[in-house]
């Protein structure tokens, strides 16, 4: 088996840890934009790589889980992507640097350090063209300092300090320093004089300032052939250079699309609301699922109605089945049934809608909503995606193989996407 592998992977360059399912596609998205082939894989798989690609991402869910469970997992991990013949390994978390004093980001990058015997790594979520930059090691997000922007009254992991070389001390046991932006934007040899100077006084991991796409240029040269880069999404821009692949069509391409197309949308967020509203406008058929009428058990009966809604018009064009509400309306219902009740439920339901929709002959998917993503892609058996081309910043199509020919997903987390992402989505994969 492990012969078949390598056989097959001989050409894997990048195998990369994400700490979250959609900044893992996030991930992928980038390195396929800079001409990486690239496998989305959910979870550690159990089976080998289904396609020859240049990178992996594999999505773990260890952001906030305690650290050793964070450790275990990423390790795992780790072993998959070696046993695969990974030449460079990337730990990827969140532009917002999301961690609490514990972790995971100091724990999962200190245990991968020690299982690849790397005595320097570097930690940057910067990715200026999103709005993430660091300067002198204090992380803005937009015009405002971390600490200042919101995420210092995230529920589970508060950021009340915006100097990330104090941020990630706190959870590290070896000493963290800086790279700071006038060495970046020196470029590869000062950069890698400064990782030098570092490593002689000690300091096992360096936060590494970048106020502009192009100091993420800078910076990838020079992480050549170190065996842990850790980031956010934005230093995957700079790396697939380092193995000579220059940005492609050929990197983003997927088997043709065929069958029919649907859209199932959970997210109530701002974006997502917009986009339902305007799909209806376009004319195209929708049906919206109440919470309530998936009460005391009737949820399987109302899936079969949205699939018998769904058979004739298909055949027309896209069909959309929602949740999606105002705020107001999923505060009504998370009051009657609980917050975390209220989601199970929907999720459930809007999972089996997926599944049954692909059954109808459906090969095109759009799913709205990072959790009801994971529930779909969970219900549908999907544990390696295949990432394509970009519909809008963040959300690439997917393609999830399988002996019928393979299923086209794009998984739109809440606030991502223009108004016509509905309906746009489908004119970029034909
Ligand atoms: P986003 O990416 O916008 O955060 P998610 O899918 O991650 O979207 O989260 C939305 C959550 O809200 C899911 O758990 C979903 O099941 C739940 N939900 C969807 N529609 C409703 C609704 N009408 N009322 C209450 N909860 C809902």
């Amino acid at each position: 088996m492990n012969q078949f592998m390598n056989a097959m992977n001989k050409g894997l360059k990048l195998g990369c840890i994400a700490d979250d399912f959609t900044g893992a596609t996030d991930l992928a998205n980038n390195l396929v934009r800079a001409g990486m082939r690239v496998v989305q894989t959910i979870g550690v798989p159990d089976a080998p790589l289904a396609a020859d690609v240049d990178a992996v991402v594999v999505a773990l869910k260890s952001r906030t889980i305690p650290a050793a469970e964070a450790i275990a997992q990423s390790l795992e991990a780790l072993q998959w992507l070696q046993a695969q013949g990974a030449q460079q390994i990337y730990f990827k978390y969140c532009s917002t640097f999301d961690s609490t004093p514990d972790g995971n980001i100091g724990p999962v990058t200190e245990a991968l350090m020690d299982a690849l015997e790397s005595d320097f790594t570097i930690a940057t979520p910067a990715f200026p063209d999103n709005g993430r930059t660091v300067f002198k090691g204090y992380l803005f997000a937009g015009n405002v300092l971390l600490n200042e922007s919101g995420m210092q009254n995230h529920p589970l992991t508060p950021m009340q300090d915006a100097n990330l070389v104090r941020v990630m001390q706190a959870q590290t046991q070896r000493p963290v320093g800086l790279i700071d932006y006038k060495t970046v934007a020196q470029g590869e040899a000062a950069i890698r004089e400064r990782i030098a100077a570092l490593r002689a006084e000690g300091v096992g991991v360096a936060v590494v300032d970048a106020t502009s796409n192009q100091d993420l240029l800078l910076l990838g040269p020079a992480l050549k052939g170190m065996p842990l880069v850790t980031a956010g999404s934005g230093v995957a821009i700079g790396l697939p250079a380092n193995f000579g692949l220059k940005p492609s069509v050929q990197a983003s391409q997927l088997p043709a699309a065929t069958g029919l197309q649907a859209v199932v949308s959970g997210s109530c967020s701002v974006a997502t609301n917009g986009q339902v509203a305007h799909f209806q406008s376009s004319g195209r058929p929708a049906f919206a699922i109440h919470p309530a009428s998936l009460m005391n058990g009737q949820s399987d009966a109302l899936v079969l109605q949205v699939l018998a809604w769904a058979a004739p018009h298909l055949k027309e064009g896209p069909v959309l089945v929602y949740s999606t509400a105002e705020p107001e309306a999923v505060k009504q219902v998370q009051a009657q049934l609980g917050v975390a009740e209220a989601g199970a439920l929907v999720e459930h339901a809007l999972a089996a809608v997926a599944r049954g929709l692909v059954d109808l002959g459906v090969k095109q998917l759009v799913v709205a909503g990072g959790e009801t993503s994971g529930a779909c892609v969970q219900a549908l058996c999907m544990a390696q995606l295949q990432i394509g081309p970009q519909i809008d910043p963040g959300v690439p199509w997917c393609h999830a193989p399988s002996a019928a020919g393979g299923v086209h997903i794009a998984l739109k987390s809440g606030n991502f996407g223009t108004e016509d992402f509905f309906t746009k989505a489908f004119t970029v994969l034909a």
